[in-house]
């Protein structure tokens, strides 16, 4: 490499981030050392993303190092995690400076956004491949889980679901450029909104959560595992964007909802009672949350329609359910 790893960490990374005052040494030493907050617990996060598996050709740098922080905060957002600091591995082909910058400059605009203080990384040399863990707190025992839902809980997301799947296959079959949709799409899929503040504000009322990384059916389906309870999803209540609506038809969507990764929503279980407090807060809030189902005792995920008959997955598109 022309630029040698200190260079690279020194000159792209080092001054990227928010300072926060509890990092005692950050990028530069052997080890970062941060404070550590009394009465809290410390939530940790670790993702990869590798070049043609995670990401499309068509991803920038900018999207790339945005997304690499994105989902990891998604994580720490299910958790009901406050985000404090991240760390990063970067193995790279070569030092191509315009990469680096846009990287960079996508990873720190959203860091920056959440205040989140990049406090140590490594690079090294071979095919792209960036690791990023992220750090944060929840006071003690007030952490989210998947194991919490109870028979009687509503089953809520926020945002709208499939625009990620939508925008991958419009990407793939060479047709998102042309669709008048495009600039949402690309953002739905290339640039997700970690729900951080919504996670925060689900302690304490929530009784279990989920970031949705693989597609609904996939992520409640561990909601379900981890409680020992099953779901009901009315399927008429799935939340579309205006994007899914003229893009698809009605069983696209559906399918495209169910079974659709990479959207970075959450999904939800809340008493029945605090579903009003909860639809308020997304309302001041400029979140949608939407009620799409309900919690049972009994074990499984059905899927039902308007009229309450049941619909089966694999007519939604899931194969391997
Ligand atoms: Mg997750």
């Amino acid at each position: 490499m022309a630029l040698s790893e200190f260079e690279i960490i020194d000159c792209y990374f080092a001054h990227a981030t928010a300072e926060r005052d509890d990092v005692r040494v950050g990028i530069g030493d052997d080890a970062a050392l941060v404070a550590v907050r009394a009465g809290h617990d410390l939530a940790v996060a670790t993702d990869t993303l590798i070049a043609g598996v995670h990401f499309p050709a068509e991803a920038t740098a900018e999207d790339i190092g945005y997304r690499a922080l994105a989902v990891n905060l998604s994580d720490l957002a299910a958790m009901g995690a406050e985000p404090a600091w991240a760390t990063l591995a970067l193995t790279l082909p070569a030092a191509d400076e315009t990469w680096l910058n846009g990287f960079a400059r996508g990873f720190a605009k959203l860091a920056d956004r959440f205040g989140v203080q990049l406090i140590g990384g490594d690079t090294t040399r071979g095919p792209l491949s960036i690791t990023v863990t992220v750090h944060g707190w929840v006071p003690a025992g007030t952490g989210l889980l998947r194991s919490g839902a109870k028979g009687g809980d509503a089953v809520l997301v926020s945002g709208t679901l499939g625009d990620a799947s939508l925008a991958l296959t419009l990407l793939q079959a060479g047709e998102l450029d042309a669709s008048t949709h495009r600039d949402f799409l690309s953002e739905r899929f290339f640039r997700p909104p970690p729900r951080v503040a919504l996670g925060e504000h689900l302690r304490g009322r929530a009784h279990s959560a989920i970031d949705i990384s693989d597609g609904l059916v996939a992520d409640l389906g561990h909601i379900l595992e981890r409680s020992l309870a099953g779901a009901v999803i009315e399927a008429d209540r799935l939340p579309y964007s205006m994007a899914m609506r003229e893009c698809t038809s009605p069983a696209q969507a559906r399918q495209h909802a169910l079974a659709g990764g990479d959207d970075y929503e959450l999904c939800f279980t809340i008493p029945r009672q605090l579903e009003q407090e909860i639809s308020l807060w997304g309302s001041t809030h400029d979140l949608r949350l939407t009620r799409i189902g309900y919690i049972v005792t009994e074990p499984g995920l059905r899927v039902v329609d308007a009229q309450g008959h049941e619909v089966s997955l694999e007519s939604c598109g899931y194969a391997h359910f």
